[in-house]
């Protein structure tokens, strides 16, 4: 299996595995910490380097209970913080798709969530971090000490240095369920319409899309925190494994797997519903299947995720339309808006506008031709590729799309490179 979430780089790279915050760093000047390695391109990979996983920092270290605020060690997960939380009454103020993520990793990416619009990213909600450098040692970095590089941190795909810690405010919360409403919708204008009506009165907005079909028919799902029952322990990580086996061979996925998949899904969630979910269900929908990426076969699958900005929003339905002509999408694709609430990272990905996230199984050429068409037709847009789902972008978009990356160079540590880096910096 490749070396990250979308298991199409296998790369040549040592490993050394960090426990104590004091651990000495490797005597390399090619490294780079990686979390859970929930990154499905090579922001987490360092071909002809050392990655220093850092999952083994684990622990918790101080929680202010009355004020939600947490500190603990970089590679403690999503899912280890909900379950000490949680009980307590507190949630995570923005969590991706997965609860499988490290802090570090959440901090490195400045990632979103359902409730961008509402809350913005990750990094809004970062107090401080402890970070450690080849050269200067450890330092703590917050708005008000050492805030250069607190901003270049945040986003900062782990090219500064390791972090070693995060403190994060915390969301309060009163109940453990989701109340949730979905809504069958018929096409793109009426997502849009749909988004715009519901982030006036849901913190969570998303939808699943179905990019097989040329209606552009999706679902889209509205949910609060519920204002009933207890505040239960978020148990769900999944019990069931696709076996290994299935990553070496052939992809499971194919256009009829896929279009009655899709078809299913839809007709499930037809007209209106309401009714309450576990955080499990509703935020991490995919945790329950662990090492779901073998189903992709040993050849992997890219996913492409762009953001393109309200004004030309229209673009997604042509991007739309060419996944559909093209025949190689994959399982319901994920469409949201992203709200103007700016995050403090120099490097992040999240602005306002729409984004659309998809995989694609890897066909060779074909895949990586159309995903560069796409990417065209995104940055034209005036939009930006994600880092963290990225493997293909060209330097000349990554270059366009992060503005503020010649000002980010100055603040990299000059022992850590990743293969991410050297793509889009080499070109
Ligand atoms: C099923 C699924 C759903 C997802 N949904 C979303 C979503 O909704 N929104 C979203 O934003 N993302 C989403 N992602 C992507 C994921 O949130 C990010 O890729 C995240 O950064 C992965 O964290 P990780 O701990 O696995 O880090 P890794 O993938 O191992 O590393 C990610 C980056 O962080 C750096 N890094 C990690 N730890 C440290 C550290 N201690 N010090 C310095 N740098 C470090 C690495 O160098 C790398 O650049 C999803 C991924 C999956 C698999």
């Amino acid at each position: 299996m490749g070396d990250s979430w979308g298991n199409l780089h296998r790369a040549n790279q040592s490993r050394t595995d960090i426990c104590w915050r004091d651990t000495a760093l490797p005597a390399n000047d090619k490294l780079l910490t990686v979390g859970n390695r929930r990154s499905y391109g090579d922001v987490c990979i360092n071909d002809g380097g050392v990655i220093v996983n850092a999952t083994g920092l684990n622990k918790f270290i101080q929680f202010d209970a009355q004020n939600g605020i947490l500190r603990c060690e970089s590679g403690v997960t999503l899912w280890q913080v909900l379950k000490l939380v949680v009980p307590m009454g507190w949630f995570l103020p923005v969590t991706p798709g997965t609860g499988f993520v490290t802090l570090g990793g959440a901090v490195a990416n400045d990632v979103h969530g359902k409730n961008h619009h509402a809350v913005g990213s990750f990094g809004c909600f970062v107090r401080s971090f402890g970070l450690r450098r080849s050269v200067e040692g450890d330092m703590t970095c917050s708005q008000v000490e050492n805030q250069q590089m607190f901003a270049a941190t945040i986003g900062g795909l782990g090219l500064t240095g390791t972090i070693t810690w995060v403190e994060l405010s915390l969301k309060k919360i009163s109940h453990s369920s989701m109340a949730v409403e979905s809504i069958a919708y018929e096409n793109y204008a009426e997502f849009l319409a749909l988004s715009e009506d519901s982030e006036k009165s849901h913190e969570y907005c998303v939808s699943w899309i179905d990019c097989l079909n040329t209606s552009g028919r999706g679902v889209f799902f509205r949910a609060t925190h519920g204002q009933q029952g207890s505040l239960d322990d978020p148990v769900g990580t999944g019990a069931r494994s696709v076996p290994a086996i299935v990553g070496t061979g052939f992809p499971l996925v194919n256009q009829l797997s896929l279009r009655l998949f899709n078809y299913f899904y839809i007709r499930s969630h037809e007209g209106t519903r309401d009714y309450s979910e576990t955080i499990a269900k509703f935020f991490y929908p995919l945790d329950s299947l662990l090492n779901w990426n073998r189903i992709y076969g040993r050849k992997g699958f890219y996913q492409f995720q762009c953001v393109v900005p309200f004004d030309n929003a229209d673009v997604l339905k042509k991007v739309l339309k060419k996944i559909s002509n093209e025949k190689q999408g994959s399982f319901l694709s994920v469409l949201k808006t992203m709200g103007d609430i700016t995050s403090p990272a120099m490097l992040s990905f999240c602005r306002p506008g729409v984004t659309l996230a998809l995989d694609f199984p890897n066909r060779g050429a074909r895949t990586t031709k159309l995903l560069s068409a796409l990417e065209t037709m995104a940055v034209e847009a005036g939009g930006a590729i994600y880092p963290a789902k990225d493997a293909t972008m060209t330097g000349e978009t990554f270059e366009k799309s992060f503005p503020r990356v010649s000002e980010f160079t100055d603040y990299i540590d000059p022992s850590y490179t990743s293969s991410f880096w050297q793509r889009v910096k080499s070109a």
